[in-house]
């Protein structure tokens, strides 16, 4: 999803004949008819679910993901956002809920009473975001084994990626969805305030049934449509290879619709704009193209062949800039102008999910940064391509970049958490975004200042063309990067992503004294004197330029190991400045502002220098942040 900042090898089944080709492993294959109460704000479902047991061993436990749940006064997620306040009340409109009414196993029977609600990650014994289900004998390897599932949601006004506003819906996390088996044993972990999900790759065959002027959109193809005599409508999608099925359905939405050729597919792209948005229709649609030709030829094929974006409703915020496969939210107002960026942004970012969250489908409640930390890393690059060093603002003296606009996200929370913690469990909302996404954003373009731009485009492109339609770990990404790098970034990645150290190196001091200050002028040495420190605890090898008066340059490299360096030199020019890292690579460096320092005056007198590039960039991270 985007960050609101104010809080924001696949294994090849039997085929017939001349079928295509699986893209994933499918383990599991649904079979939703859903009905949407347009008045009521429910649905009613059924749903069939076959689960192909490829985890070596009999499996006589499931446990199932019922996401709404989570929309209660008690749930977790409810405690999370709200802890400590004692007046919180969940309004009725914000209340979601998911009940299974009936669940059937295949040649065992009705065990709707054997369902338990189970909270492993926490002690909430309240939470009813998972349900766990104990058949009375294993489903053996190899085998499968089918759910026959009727449940009925009731939707939250739009909240947490999910929900209605007046008649625009949008419906994620909505039905009853078995965890993965990951690492010898069920991944399913409840819905948390600071969370995203995880799930298994299979085919979806789902029919949603709505009022006949509503227009729908979700993440599969669309087969068929029929009109009912009940003046409804039931749309019969398809999705295959995909871990999730969301949809939307709104009378109001006008459809755009163009292709785009890539390498693997012609691509179908749908916008569902609302009639308000229409000017925007075509910044959506370029940034798109924009987006896809740059994941396609940076770091691997799109494979399939249609990409749907929604424009939610006015007033729906918190369904804007959210992710599911091969469909995303994106966001925008009228009230936004060419110069700010943030259409543009949204979708790029949303986009980038489609490969780091879409095909490799990481494990978004351990490991969340491996999708929004690398994606943040791909939109920083993506953005900088397309709409050059004023991706993010773009007005005649008020421009910047989508990776300065971030800075400032991490950096107040640099010291909270790893990089690599659960994602519920960081200390909260701030640090979660923050790390996940900022800092693993920095610490990746801080990377390229070791490794180059180059090796790590290619490192991001064969850990995508070997992972997807896997789930590999946090390991498997570094493994990959040191590969292709040729490199051992251990010592890296124990610093920027399993530690909190902090990155910040700065001038101490700069001085030149004459030798003899009696003599003269066209004759007078100076002895000057640089003292670069590592006020961090963050290890990481450093240029610094020093200039001077003569319009000679001097770099130096200091691999940063001690706590600080001097540079001594003795010549007839006087310093001028010192700066550490002057490409300005370093990305995770927490303070610009003392990086550099001027030297001023005969005397040797120093102040510090916030250069115009610092100046910008600092500033901007305070702008956007708060724009965002
Ligand atoms: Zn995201």
């Amino acid at each position: 999803m985007r960050r609101i900042f104010l809080a924001c090898a696949a294994l090849a089944l039997p085929l017939a004949a001349q079928a295509p080709q699986p893209l994933s492993s499918r383990v599991v294959a649904y079979q939703i008819d859903a009905r949407l109460d347009a008045v009521k704000k429910t649905i009613d479902a059924t749903e069939t679910l076959t689960y192909q047991n490829l985890t070596g061993q009999p499996l006589d436990t499931f446990p199932f993901h019922l996401y709404l749940n989570a929309f209660q006064p008690k749930s977790s997620v409810s405690r999370e956002l709200h802890r400590g306040d004692p007046v919180w009340e969940l309004k009725n409109e914000e209340r979601g809920a998911i009940e299974i009414k009936k669940l059937e196993v295949d040649g065992i029977g009705d065990l709707t009473s054997q369902l338990r609600f189970v909270h492993p990650d926490d002690d909430n014994a309240d939470d009813r975001t998972v349900a766990e289900l104990k058949l009375p004998k294993p489903i053996a390897p190899g085998q499968s084994v089918t759910f026959r599932i009727t449940f009925h949601d009731r939707l939250p006004q739009v909240t947490m990626r999910t929900g209605y506003r007046r008649n625009f819906y949008l419906v994620g996390q909505w039905f009853p969805k078995v965890g993965v088996w990951w690492h010898g044993a069920w991944n399913c972990h409840q819905f948390h305030a600071n969370t995203e999900f995880f799930a298994d790759f299979g085919t979806y065959d789902v029919k949603v049934t709505v009022p006949r002027n509503f227009v729908t959109g979700s993440s599969g193809d669309e087969v068929a449509t029929v009109n009912n005599p009940d003046g409804t409508k039931t749309v019969s999608y398809r999705g295959e290879d995909i871990h999730d099925f969301a949809w939307t359905a709104d009378p109001n939405y006008r459809v755009v619709e163009d292709t785009w050729k890539g390498s693997a597919a012609i691509v179908h792209i749908r916008l569902l704009m609302q009639p308000g948005h229409m000017s925007h229709a075509g910044r959506y649609m370029s940034a798109l193209k924009g987006t896809l030709d740059r994941f396609d030829r940076w770091y691997g094929p799109y494979p399939y062949d249609r990409i749907t974006v929604v424009d939610p409703a006015p007033g729906a915020l918190a369904s804007g800039g959210m992710e599911y496969p091969t469909f995303f939210t994106a966001d925008t107002s009228w009230l936004i102008g060419k110069g700010v960026l943030l259409p543009e942004l949204v979708v790029e970012h949303e986009f980038g999910h489609q490969y780091w969250y879409g095909m490799v489908a990481t494990n978004e409640f351990e490991e969340a940064w491996m999708d929004e930390g690398i994606n943040t890393y791909t939109e920083f690059k993506i953005m900088d391509s397309l709409y050059g060093r004023n991706s993010m603002l773009n007005y005649a003296v008020l421009t910047g970049t989508d990776a300065d606009s971030q800075r400032r996200g991490y950096a107040s929370v640099v010291r909270n958490d790893p990089i690599t913690r659960k994602a519920w469990q960081f200390l909260g909302g701030g640090s979660y975004g923050g790390l996940s996404y900022a800092k693993t954003g920095a610490a990746l373009l801080t990377l390229e200042a070791i490794i180059g731009e180059d090796t790590l485009r290619r490192a991001l492109n064969t850990y995508f063309l070997r992972y997807r339609f896997t789930h590999p770990t946090g390991e498997d990404f570094f493994k990959t990067v040191n590969e292709v790098a040729e490199q051992d970034l251990r010592w890296f990645w124990d610093q920027a992503f399993y530690g909190t150290q902090v990155l910040d190196y700065e001038i101490l001091s700069a001085s030149s004294e004459p030798v003899d200050p009696d003599a003269k002028e066209n004759k007078m040495i100076y002895n000057s004197e640089i003292v670069v420190h590592r006020k961090g605890d963050f290890i990481f090898p450093v240029e610094v330029e020093i200039r001077f008066d003569n319009g000679e340059k001097i770099r130096e490299r200091w691999d940063g190991r001690d706590r600080w360096i001097r540079y001594t030199y003795r010549k007839k020019a006087k310093v001028v400045s010192a700066e550490v890292d002057p490409g300005h690579r370093i990305a995770l460096d927490v303070d610009f502002f003392n990086n550099s320092r001027l030297v001023k005056g005969d005397t040797g007198a120093r102040r510090k220098i916030a250069n115009y590039w610092t100046m910008v960039t600092q500033f901007l991270a305070a702008a956007a942040s708060w724009l965002v």
